[in-house]
């Protein structure tokens, strides 16, 4: 193979696959597993974009101490309920 058709290749599933896994990374799941599920069915990427995680991951989703609702981590205060962060 020449260098062309192994960057056709990691484009069509390195790139899934490394947004997959950085994407799972922030919603609090197996980058691994997500990682190799999104290289060949890139539709994982979707179902993960629209994903919010069940629990607090610390640097990109914050959990409200009010409502319970995960909202993005660098927002100061609750997108659903509208609580402040205690700081
Ligand atoms: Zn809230």
């Amino acid at each position: 193979m020449g260098l062309s058709e192994y960057l056709f290749v990691f484009a069509f599933f390195g790139v899934p696959g490394v947004l997959g896994a950085w994407l799972a990374r922030t919603r609090g799941k197996n980058p691994l597993v997500w990682g190799l599920l999104s290289a060949p069915f890139p539709f994982c990427i979707f179902i993960l974009w629209f994903q919010k995680p069940i629990s607090e991951v610390p640097g990109y989703f914050r959990k409200c101490l009010t409502c319970g609702a995960v909202y993005p981590w660098k927002l100061d205060s609750c997108t659903y309920c509208g609580a402040k962060l205690e700081k």
